[in-house]
């Protein structure tokens, strides 16, 4: 059943995805060679409880941080550990903020230091693709115009799209109806109607589409371990408009290349 939310629980969902978006870019200052994945951990979780918010992926199903932290060959839902970033990588950091009863969900893929020029592709053209997306959200259309326009730019590029993972509707719970696939037909899927709030997550691979899940039931990894990246938004639609309601300025602002 898909909740369709009030102005005013979209308001609520708003202020979430501020702090969210605040949270990203005190993240973004730490993101660099050498840092452990689990001091990103820390300051997020610091920062989220400082504002007297809760980060929404501590605890969901037993998820053991506050942020999924995802490098290379990692799709999503990698834990943040003791592993240093290192020259290279890329790490997708994704986070989720509740506040006022509402969650709000956020990512964004880093590259750090000397990234091959064939994956730095991979990222623009992924965050690209959720633009593409988010343009395609909009009332009257179709969830399945969303994954449509996602799939067919980054396959014409030569990527592969992720299916067994997909963007979702959120609210007071952190996944509800309905699934927005990365992939999809034209036309298809439930239609966009005033008050649905939803995020929109290419996971966009360089090699195979295939995934493996790994042994700890929660890392998602390319089979070929080629890199994957992942971007993300929350958005809400309304009548007129759509509004995306997370930001990745606090990051572009903090990070340095
Ligand atoms: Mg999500
Ligand atoms: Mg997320």
């Amino acid at each position: 059943m898909i909740h369709y939310k009030t102005s005013e629980e979209v308001d609520k969902i708003k202020q979430s995805a501020d702090i969210l978006g605040r949270a990203h870019g005190e993240i973004a200052k730490h993101v660099r060679k050498g840092v452990k994945t689990s001091f990103l951990d820390k300051v997020a979780e610091e920062f989220i409880r400082d504002y007297g918010a809760v980060p929404s992926f501590k605890g969901y199903n037993g998820f053991p941080s506050s942020l999924c932290i995802s490098v290379n060959e990692v799709v999503v839902h990698g834990f943040p550990s003791e592993y240093e970033l290192k020259d290279g990588d890329i790490i997708s950091v994704d986070c989720g903020v509740f506040h006022q009863g509402f969650h709000s969900d956020s990512a964004y893929t880093y590259p750090i230091g000397e990234v091959p020029p064939s994956v730095l592709a991979l990222l623009s053209a992924t965050k690209d693709s959720l633009y593409l997306g988010i343009e395609q959200a909009v009332f009257g259309n179709r969830v399945g115009d969303i994954g449509h326009a996602i799939q067919k730019f980054v396959e014409a590029k030569g990527y592969t799209v992720v299916r067994e993972l997909v963007g979702h509707g959120l609210g007071r719970k952190l996944h509800e109806a309905p699934e927005v696939p990365n992939y999809g037909k034209k036309g298809s899927g439930p239609l966009l109607k005033q008050g649905m709030v939803i995020a929109i997550e290419p996971m966009i691979n360089l090699g195979t589409r295939n995934i493996v899940q790994e042994k700890d039931g929660w890392t998602i990894r390319t089979a070929d371990r080629k890199p994957s990246a992942h971007y993300e938004h929350t958005v809400a639609i309304f009548e007129d408009r759509t509004e995306v309601l997370t930001t990745h300025k606090y990051i572009e602002e903090n990070f340095k290349f």
